[in-house]
């Protein structure tokens, strides 16, 4: 961040592979978009135009997943360009639906969808936080644009920003939506970070967990487990719901013992 306050921090938005949904819901902003883009220097974003790259940002946010050899190439080039490195979305933070990849046969499963599978040039899907060290981290897909707004208002203040450790049931019951997890469906509302207003919920699709999980949750996902398997699931069953939106290796990292986790 600049140290002279009369100076516009520069700010750089850059997309990997992404479907851009995150990109377009912080212009969803609207007139809090402008008013914001009245104090910061937006000085790279490729969906809005073909700017001169810069050797330096004050702030960069990366939206997608490195999920080729060019892109983690780019993402390591980002960090070294930026003072604050802030990831924006599911599949730039879980590896999103990219990373069902990581846990079936991709060769076998590849052969079906690609004629050429054996030209891609990247196999195994590496989340952002794994690649590079991260400063911040906006989920969702696509992300809660206000998050976005807060977090750059955090920054130009220089207060503090982090996200309420509170589950999805918490914003699904302050709906009053019926619990379809009581239904017997594969709902994760209770291990995701909240901040979507149970969005999936309020139209009775379940939650399966595109915010991520919760700090300290291992108990809980112990009980969400054994209460999902009396209603008859298997665990291959809930590991696929988990799958989907790239959760189930931090789920199954937040299951082990304190010493066999990753430092
Ligand atoms: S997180 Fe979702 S909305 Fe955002 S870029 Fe990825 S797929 Fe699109
Ligand atoms: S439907 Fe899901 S999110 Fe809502 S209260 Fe039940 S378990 Fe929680
Ligand atoms: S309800 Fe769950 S899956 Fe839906 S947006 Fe919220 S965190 Fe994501």
């Amino acid at each position: 961040m600049p140290k002279k306050t009369n100076r516009k921090p520069n700010v750089a938005i850059f997309s990997l592979t992404s479907c851009e949904g995150c990109q377009f819901s912080i212009l969803d902003l609207s007139s809090k978009f402008l008013e914001l883009s009245s104090r910061i220097n937006i000085d790279e974003w490729r969906l809005i135009s073909d700017l001169e790259p810069k050797k330096h940002y004050d702030i960069s946010f990366i939206e997608g997943n490195p999920a080729t050899i060019k892109n983690l190439k780019l993402l390591k080039q980002i960090r070294k360009m930026s003072d604050i490195v802030v990831v924006l979305g599911n599949c730039a933070d879980l590896g999103g639906i990219w990373e069902i990849k990581n846990y079936h046969n991709y060769k076998k499963y590849g052969a079906y969808v690609y004629k050429q599978h054996q030209t891609i040039d990247n196999e195994k899907i590496i989340e952002v936080p794994k690649a590079i060290k991260v400063d911040y981290v906006i989920p969702g897909c696509p992300i809660n644009a206000h998050n976005f707004y807060d977090l750059i208002y955090s920054l130009l203040n220089k207060t503090h920003w982090s996200l309420f450790q509170n589950p999805v049931c918490w914003e699904c019951q302050i709906n009053k939506n019926p619990c379809l997890l009581q239904e017997g469906k594969i709902c994760l509302g209770p291990i995701a970070i909240s901040g979507c207003n149970a969005v999936c919920l309020n139209s009775r699709q379940e939650c399966w967990a595109c915010r991520g999980i919760l700090d300290d949750v291992k108990e809980k996902i112990e009980n969400l487990i054994k209460i999902l398997q009396n209603h008859g699931y298997s665990l291959q069953d809930i590991l696929e719901k988990m799958e989907f939106f790239g959760a189930r290796d931090r789920i199954e990292a937040a299951l082990q013992p304190p010493s066999e986790k990753k430092k």
